[in-house]
């Protein structure tokens, strides 16, 4: 079992840092280190006064294979929300009132957490992180065949640098 820590419900208090015999949990891009986490310590869950750290099984069994069907209702779903989001870009760009933009930058925010949210849930990768971008060079570095979206991934990776 390892520590994981839900980032957002982490105060930052920093108590975790100071009972962990190993320096796990003081990593500079706020997630537990698994490598140095002890199976049968729970010292930082324990203390944790925002509930923020769970132990969790570091091997999961296999992902499930996603259903078609559930596939085209996340895009259908998906879709909508990045309608939803041009929506509050366009309000933002020229917004009414002081309070208008305000209360659009916050819409936005929350229907891309909940987009996020929805395609972790269905087990996708999300592009943002340092992890997903090598992924994504190393598809470039394959040979993969003509159907493989080659133009698509290196647009996403240059809109992510
Ligand atoms: S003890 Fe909990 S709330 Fe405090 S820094 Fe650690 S994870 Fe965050
Ligand atoms: S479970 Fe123990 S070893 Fe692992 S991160 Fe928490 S305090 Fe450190």
């Amino acid at each position: 079992m390892k520590a994981v820590r839900n980032i957002r419900l982490c105060t930052k208090d920093c108590l975790c840092l100071f009972v962990c015999p190993t320096g796990a949990t003081n990593t500079d891009d706020g997630q537990i280190d698994a490598s140095r986490c002890l199976d049968a310590c729970r010292a930082c869950v324990d203390a944790c006064p925002s509930g923020a750290i769970s132990k969790v099984p570091f091997n999961f069994p296999p992902q499930q294979p996603k259903e078609e069907a559930v596939c085209a209702a996340l895009s259908t779903l998906l879709d909508a929300k990045a309608r939803q989001e041009a929506a509050m870009d366009a309000v933002i760009s020229a917004p009414a009132s002081p309070v208008q933009a305000q209360l659009a930058q916050a819409l936005k925010q929350s229907i891309r957490i909940v987009a996020e949210d929805m395609l972790r849930e269905s087990g996708f990768m999300l592009p943002q992180g340092a992890p997903a971008k090598a992924f994504l060079r190393g598809l470039l570095q394959e040979d993969l065949g003509a159907d493989f979206p080659r133009d698509a991934v290196e647009a996403l990776l240059e809109a992510l640098q």
